[in-house]
Protein backbone atom coordinates (compact mmCIF):
# COMPACT_ATOMS: atom_id res chain seq x y z
CA UNK A 1 0.00 0.00 0.00
CA UNK A 2 1.45 3.36 -0.92
CA UNK A 3 1.01 5.58 2.30
CA UNK A 4 2.60 8.74 0.49
CA UNK A 5 0.67 11.52 1.57
CA UNK A 6 -0.94 13.07 -1.65
CA UNK A 7 0.21 16.17 -3.02
CA UNK A 8 -2.14 19.45 -3.08
CA UNK A 9 -1.77 20.03 -6.41
CA UNK A 10 -4.36 23.11 -6.37
CA UNK A 11 -2.53 26.50 -7.84
CA UNK A 12 -5.80 29.05 -6.93
CA UNK A 13 -6.89 31.10 -3.83
CA UNK A 14 -7.47 28.73 -0.47
CA UNK A 15 -9.18 30.98 1.91
CA UNK A 16 -9.53 29.35 5.59
CA UNK A 17 -13.43 29.90 7.34
CA UNK A 18 -14.61 28.86 10.50
CA UNK A 19 -18.45 27.75 10.90
CA UNK A 20 -21.22 29.97 12.90
CA UNK A 21 -21.33 33.71 13.09
CA UNK A 22 -18.17 34.48 10.95
CA UNK A 23 -19.27 32.34 8.26
CA UNK A 24 -22.85 33.52 8.16
CA UNK A 25 -21.24 37.07 7.83
CA UNK A 26 -17.90 36.12 5.79
CA UNK A 27 -20.32 34.42 2.82
CA UNK A 28 -22.46 37.54 1.57
CA UNK A 29 -19.25 39.50 1.56
CA UNK A 30 -17.03 36.91 -0.81
CA UNK A 31 -20.58 36.66 -2.33
CA UNK A 32 -19.82 40.18 -3.49
CA UNK A 33 -16.80 39.36 -4.98
CA UNK A 34 -17.74 36.36 -7.07
CA UNK A 35 -17.64 33.76 -4.92
CA UNK A 36 -19.84 31.57 -3.24
CA UNK A 37 -19.66 28.32 -2.55
CA UNK A 38 -21.04 25.27 -4.23
CA UNK A 39 -23.21 23.31 -1.46
CA UNK A 40 -24.51 24.94 1.77
CA UNK A 41 -21.61 24.90 4.18
CA UNK A 42 -23.65 24.68 7.54
CA UNK A 43 -25.18 21.82 6.08
CA UNK A 44 -22.35 19.68 4.89
CA UNK A 45 -20.15 17.69 6.74
CA UNK A 46 -17.56 18.51 4.12
CA UNK A 47 -14.22 20.30 5.20
CA UNK A 48 -13.40 21.61 1.71
CA UNK A 49 -15.77 23.23 -0.57
CA UNK A 50 -15.67 24.00 -4.20
CA UNK A 51 -16.96 27.85 -5.10
CA UNK A 52 -18.77 29.44 -8.27
CA UNK A 53 -15.07 30.20 -9.01
CA UNK A 54 -12.78 27.47 -10.22
CA UNK A 55 -9.82 28.84 -8.93
CA UNK A 56 -11.16 29.83 -5.29
CA UNK A 57 -11.94 27.06 -2.46
CA UNK A 58 -12.57 27.93 1.05
CA UNK A 59 -12.33 25.37 3.92
CA UNK A 60 -14.14 25.35 7.44
CA UNK A 61 -12.16 25.06 10.30
CA UNK A 62 -12.13 25.64 14.16
CA UNK A 63 -11.89 28.92 14.58
CA UNK A 64 -8.81 28.39 16.79
CA UNK A 65 -6.90 27.04 13.96
CA UNK A 66 -7.70 29.35 11.23
CA UNK A 67 -4.46 31.62 11.90
CA UNK A 68 -2.40 28.73 12.13
CA UNK A 69 -3.21 26.88 8.23
CA UNK A 70 -2.65 30.79 7.27
CA UNK A 71 0.82 31.25 8.66
CA UNK A 72 1.97 27.71 7.00
CA UNK A 73 0.21 28.39 3.55
CA UNK A 74 -1.97 25.47 4.16
CA UNK A 75 -4.49 28.39 3.40
CA UNK A 76 -3.46 31.62 1.30
CA UNK A 77 -5.84 33.52 3.63
CA UNK A 78 -8.54 33.37 5.79
CA UNK A 79 -11.00 34.95 8.46
CA UNK A 80 -10.48 35.45 12.11
CA UNK A 81 -11.72 37.35 14.83
CA UNK A 82 -9.39 39.80 17.04
CA UNK A 83 -9.45 37.59 19.81
CA UNK A 84 -8.09 34.61 18.44
CA UNK A 85 -5.69 36.82 16.34
CA UNK A 86 -4.35 37.95 19.82
CA UNK A 87 -4.49 34.91 21.97
CA UNK A 88 -2.05 32.79 18.72
CA UNK A 89 -0.06 35.56 17.88
CA UNK A 90 0.37 33.93 14.13
CA UNK A 91 2.95 35.56 11.88
CA UNK A 92 0.08 36.81 9.31
CA UNK A 93 -0.90 40.10 7.18
CA UNK A 94 -3.57 41.29 9.07
CA UNK A 95 -5.17 42.99 5.71
CA UNK A 96 -8.74 44.22 6.35
CA UNK A 97 -10.91 44.96 9.04
CA UNK A 98 -14.35 43.13 8.03
CA UNK A 99 -16.53 44.44 10.84
CA UNK A 100 -17.96 41.62 11.09
CA UNK A 101 -18.78 39.37 13.95
CA UNK A 102 -18.23 42.21 16.65
CA UNK A 103 -18.08 41.58 19.90
CA UNK A 104 -15.62 41.97 23.20
CA UNK A 105 -13.22 40.50 25.23
CA UNK A 106 -14.96 40.84 29.03
CA UNK A 107 -13.68 39.98 32.15
CA UNK A 108 -16.67 38.58 33.95
CA UNK A 109 -18.13 37.25 37.37
CA UNK A 110 -20.32 36.22 39.40
CA UNK A 111 -23.17 38.75 39.91
CA UNK A 112 -22.97 40.86 43.12
CA UNK A 113 -19.59 38.67 44.11
CA UNK A 114 -17.23 40.64 45.64
CA UNK A 115 -13.90 39.39 44.76
CA UNK A 116 -11.60 37.57 47.58
CA UNK A 117 -8.75 38.90 48.90
CA UNK A 118 -5.88 37.18 47.70
CA UNK A 119 -4.60 36.10 44.13
CA UNK A 120 -7.29 35.79 41.45
CA UNK A 121 -7.63 32.67 39.59
CA UNK A 122 -8.82 33.45 36.14
CA UNK A 123 -10.81 30.37 34.09
CA UNK A 124 -10.41 31.53 30.29
CA UNK A 125 -9.40 29.79 26.92
CA UNK A 126 -8.23 32.96 26.29
CA UNK A 127 -4.42 32.13 28.39
CA UNK A 128 -2.07 35.03 26.59
CA UNK A 129 -4.76 37.66 26.59
CA UNK A 130 -5.75 37.26 30.40
CA UNK A 131 -1.98 36.81 31.51
CA UNK A 132 -1.06 40.29 29.62
CA UNK A 133 -4.32 42.07 30.44
CA UNK A 134 -3.74 41.36 34.25
CA UNK A 135 0.30 41.92 33.82
CA UNK A 136 -0.21 45.01 32.60
CA UNK A 137 -2.59 46.22 35.24
CA UNK A 138 0.18 44.82 37.76
CA UNK A 139 -1.90 41.71 38.92
CA UNK A 140 -0.72 38.44 39.93
CA UNK A 141 -3.14 35.59 38.65
CA UNK A 142 -3.06 32.17 38.48
CA UNK A 143 -4.92 31.12 34.94
CA UNK A 144 -6.81 27.67 34.32
CA UNK A 145 -7.02 27.04 30.89
CA UNK A 146 -10.55 25.56 29.69
CA UNK A 147 -11.55 24.98 25.92
CA UNK A 148 -15.42 25.98 26.32
CA UNK A 149 -18.03 26.88 28.70
CA UNK A 150 -16.23 29.08 30.26
CA UNK A 151 -19.64 30.47 31.91
CA UNK A 152 -19.96 27.30 34.15
CA UNK A 153 -16.30 27.61 35.86
CA UNK A 154 -17.05 30.38 38.54
CA UNK A 155 -20.42 29.29 39.29
CA UNK A 156 -18.79 25.74 41.04
CA UNK A 157 -15.52 27.06 42.39
CA UNK A 158 -13.29 27.13 39.35
CA UNK A 159 -11.76 30.44 39.37
CA UNK A 160 -13.11 33.77 40.73
CA UNK A 161 -13.48 35.56 37.31
CA UNK A 162 -13.69 34.35 33.42
CA UNK A 163 -12.54 36.11 30.08
CA UNK A 164 -14.30 35.48 27.38
CA UNK A 165 -15.71 37.32 24.43
CA UNK A 166 -19.48 38.96 25.29
CA UNK A 167 -21.89 39.91 22.44
CA UNK A 168 -25.20 40.74 24.14
CA UNK A 169 -23.99 39.37 27.65
CA UNK A 170 -27.93 36.96 27.72
CA UNK A 171 -25.23 33.91 28.19
CA UNK A 172 -23.67 35.15 30.90
CA UNK A 173 -27.03 36.98 32.88
CA UNK A 174 -28.09 33.06 31.94
CA UNK A 175 -25.62 31.94 34.04
CA UNK A 176 -25.89 34.41 36.74
CA UNK A 177 -22.60 36.16 35.71
CA UNK A 178 -22.13 39.64 35.43
CA UNK A 179 -19.92 41.88 32.32
CA UNK A 180 -16.95 43.43 34.39
CA UNK A 181 -14.12 44.94 32.15
CA UNK A 182 -13.91 45.58 28.65
CA UNK A 183 -10.45 44.16 27.79
CA UNK A 184 -11.25 44.69 24.05
CA UNK A 185 -13.21 45.10 20.91
CA UNK A 186 -13.41 42.68 18.72
CA UNK A 187 -14.00 41.52 15.00
CA UNK A 188 -13.29 39.56 12.31
CA UNK A 189 -9.98 40.36 10.55
CA UNK A 190 -9.12 39.36 6.55
CA UNK A 191 -5.83 37.63 7.33
CA UNK A 192 -3.02 36.72 4.68
CA UNK A 193 0.39 34.31 4.63
CA UNK A 194 2.87 36.82 3.47
CA UNK A 195 4.20 34.74 1.05
CA UNK A 196 1.21 33.68 -0.87
CA UNK A 197 0.28 37.59 -0.55
CA UNK A 198 2.77 38.61 -2.39
CA UNK A 199 2.53 35.34 -4.79
CA UNK A 200 -0.70 35.46 -4.99
CA UNK A 201 -1.27 38.95 -5.13
CA UNK A 202 -2.78 39.52 -9.11
CA UNK A 203 -5.64 36.95 -7.78
CA UNK A 204 -6.17 38.59 -4.61
CA UNK A 205 -6.30 42.13 -5.50
CA UNK A 206 -9.72 42.61 -6.85
CA UNK A 207 -10.98 40.30 -4.50
CA UNK A 208 -9.61 43.02 -1.77
CA UNK A 209 -11.04 45.49 -3.54
CA UNK A 210 -14.37 44.29 -3.38
CA UNK A 211 -14.28 43.36 0.38
CA UNK A 212 -12.74 46.47 1.09
CA UNK A 213 -15.95 48.70 -0.67
CA UNK A 214 -18.09 46.23 1.42
CA UNK A 215 -17.35 46.65 4.64
CA UNK A 216 -16.93 50.70 4.01
CA UNK A 217 -21.01 50.56 3.13
P1 LIG B 1 -23.89 36.68 24.07
O1 LIG B 1 -24.61 37.41 22.98
O2 LIG B 1 -23.01 37.61 24.90
O3 LIG B 1 -24.81 35.89 24.95
O4 LIG B 1 -22.90 35.66 23.32
C1 LIG B 1 -23.23 34.32 23.20
C2 LIG B 1 -22.01 33.44 23.14
O5 LIG B 1 -21.48 33.53 21.83
C3 LIG B 1 -20.93 33.84 24.13
O6 LIG B 1 -20.73 32.80 25.05
C4 LIG B 1 -19.70 34.03 23.31
O7 LIG B 1 -18.71 33.08 23.70
C5 LIG B 1 -20.12 33.77 21.87
N1 LIG B 1 -19.86 34.90 20.97
C6 LIG B 1 -20.52 36.05 20.95
N2 LIG B 1 -20.06 36.85 19.97
C7 LIG B 1 -19.08 36.18 19.37
C8 LIG B 1 -18.20 36.46 18.27
N3 LIG B 1 -18.25 37.61 17.61
N4 LIG B 1 -17.29 35.54 17.93
C9 LIG B 1 -17.21 34.38 18.60
N5 LIG B 1 -18.01 34.04 19.63
C10 LIG B 1 -18.93 34.92 20.01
Amino acid sequence: MNHQTQADTFDGLTIALSKGRILDETLPLFAKAGITPLEDMNKSRKLIFQTSDPSVRLLILRASDVPTYVEHGAADIGVAGKDVLMEYDAQVYELLDLNIAKCRLMTAGVAGASLPNRRLRIATKYVNVAREYFTCRGEQVDIIKLYGSMELAPLVGLGDLIVDVVDTGNTLRANGLEPLETICQVSSRLIANPASYKRKLAQLEPILQILETAVQH
